[in-house]
């Protein structure tokens, strides 16, 4: 399984802005880039074809939504569909991401429904799931993420190919915070997926990729990569920079 090392540039950088990140990641990155290991960046919708231009023709380089809408088209204004987000070169969308449940009020049925819709109409999807610091402290990890994986997967075809949908774990709270999950934390957090995951789609979990996000920078991510069930990263601010987010790409 390769790692996959993920990008989401949230509500930052213009067509140039963009243009020039992706440009300097291919040139510090690309030539060194493992066998094992690829590099999805998720820009704004407005800058994915600068990005997915950048990218052409360089092995082991993708990019994705951070969101999607669930029809194919039709009159929902301000949405943008797979079809459209493949159409400007992605391969991959998210769903379910943090600040879209908590910022921007989506729920778990809603989250489900853009997964399964996202997978028939040919992405990539990244589910992403995780707890509240007061959801910690309450001892209810496992039950968030219970309740995030069954209603997000809940509608994904048990023949789908494993390397089409994972999962990133992303505690809310280590999100943007400069507060990383501990080790043990996040082996905990990843085993618990893995198995709530093979519970919910079969043996193939052990196949689909689980990616940690919060706070990954390049002094963390060679850690964090080694631990068990950890199949790549998702990452905010430190893949802001092409510097940063090659070391990242690297580690
Ligand atoms: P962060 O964001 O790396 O800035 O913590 C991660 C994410 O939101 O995916």
């Amino acid at each position: 399984m390769k790692k996959l090392m993920a990008a989401n540039w949230k509500m930052f950088k213009t067509w140039d802005e963009a243009q020039a990140t992706a440009r300097g990641l291919v040139e510090l990155a690309a030539a060194k880039l493992p066998q094992d290991r690829e590099v999805l960046v998720c820009p704004p919708f407005t800058c994915l074809k600068a990005v997915s231009d950048a990218f052409s023709g360089v092995p082991g380089f993708a990019t994705g939504g951070q969101d999607f809408y669930f029809r194919e088209e039709g009159a929902f204004t301000g949405e943008i569909s797979p079809a459209m987000l493949r159409d400007v070169g992605a391969a991959y969308g998210l769903t379910g991401h943090s600040e879209r449940r908590h910022v921007l009020g989506e729920d778990d049925a809603y989250i489900g429904q853009k997964t399964a819709f996202g997978l028939s109409a040919g992405l990539r999807v990244i589910l992403c799931i995780g707890e509240l610091i007061d959801e910690r402290r309450a001892g209810r990890v496992e039950e968030v993420l219970e309740r995030q994986l069954r209603l997000g997967l809940k509608d994904v075809p048990l023949d789908v190919s494993p390397e089409r949908i994972s999962v990133a774990y992303e505690p809310v709270w280590a999100i943007g915070t400069g507060e990383v999950a501990g080790p043990e934390e996040i082996l905990a957090a990843h085993a618990f997926t893995r198995k709530t995951m093979a519970a919910i789609l079969g043996k193939k979990a052990n196949e689909m990729r689980i990616l940690y996000g919060g706070s990954v920078k390049p002094s963390n991510c060679a850690e964090i990569i080694a631990l068990d069930n950890v199949d790549g990263v998702l990452v905010g601010g430190a893949s802001l920079q092409s510097e940063s987010f090659s070391q990242i790409v690297l580690a």
